[in-house]
């Protein structure tokens, strides 16, 4: 008997290709791609990026957490892993604003930069929105390599999909989360968080404040960007 609800190679199949067509384009852009199955391939691809001896820094990223990339990094002794996100055992940060911003200032100088993207085109556009810029200003430039890890749902047929993804769903599903988990009471009555709908709003602490498209590097730092595509849905 067929199992009619169980749609998995159907959607494996399709973010597959999808995929493809991504990495086909971020190669053009000197950037490298690569498709991996699912979470366990994830982990295992993005470790071997990262050698021994090395200051590994961290964007803030669900699709990171979800692959169990985090947890390994923190036990491995033989890197330097600086963590601006971690946390207390009741979600708050581990440190306060200040020492957060020394730890992301270090990922300029860092010789790896891992994090996830809200969204990637399949034009290979990488876009991003940013309330303090310290997850996408490393992508632009400083960290010697940066590894995106990015869950196949989150590919849009152009800028416009993207930029409506982040702002209507990532964006209001952040805050909340933001709030709820990490107890950040300023985020409070943002209408995102309120009603889970963007409207672009001029609130005191708006999440919104740095849109950052990449699209691709210069010749000199080709390769630096090493984007993950899991055929699986991750991340917000
Ligand atoms: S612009 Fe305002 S309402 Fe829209 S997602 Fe950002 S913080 Fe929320």
């Amino acid at each position: 008997m067929v199992d009619e609800s169980d749609l998995s190679r159907e959607t494996k199949w399709f973010y597959e290709e999808r995929a493809r067509v991504v990495i086909r384009h971020l190669l053009k852009k000197n950037m490298n791609g690569r498709y991996v199955s699912d979470r366990k391939e994830a982990l295992s691809t993005v470790m071997s990026m990262i050698p021994d001896g090395v200051a590994v820094c961290r964007g803030d990223s669900v699709s990171l957490e979800q692959i169990g990339v985090i947890d390994e990094l923190r036990k491995r002794t033989q890197i330097e892993f600086i963590d601006g996100q971690a946390k207390k055992e009741d979600g708050s940060y581990a440190v306060d604003a200040e020492e957060r911003d020394a730890l992301y200032r270090q990922a300029f100088t860092a010789d790896v930069f891992v994090t996830g993207t809200n969204a990637i085109t399949l034009d290979g556009k990488l876009v991003n929105i940013d309330g303090h810029g310290c997850r996408v200003a490393p992508l632009i430039f400083g960290p010697k390599k940066v590894v995106v890890v990015v869950g196949a749902n989150k590919i849009a047929r152009d800028l416009d999909e993207a930029l409506e993804r982040v702002r209507q769903i990532a964006a209001p599903i952040n805050a909340q989360r933001h709030y709820i988990k990490h107890h950040l009471e300023d985020l409070a009555g943002l209408p995102c968080q309120r009603t889970g709908k963007c409207i672009d709003c001029l609130h005191e602490y708006r999440i919104c404040r740095a849109t950052v498209i990449i699209d691709g590097s210069m010749p000199r730092f080709k390769g630096r960007i090493n984007v993950v595509l899991v055929g699986e849905q991750l991340g917000i």
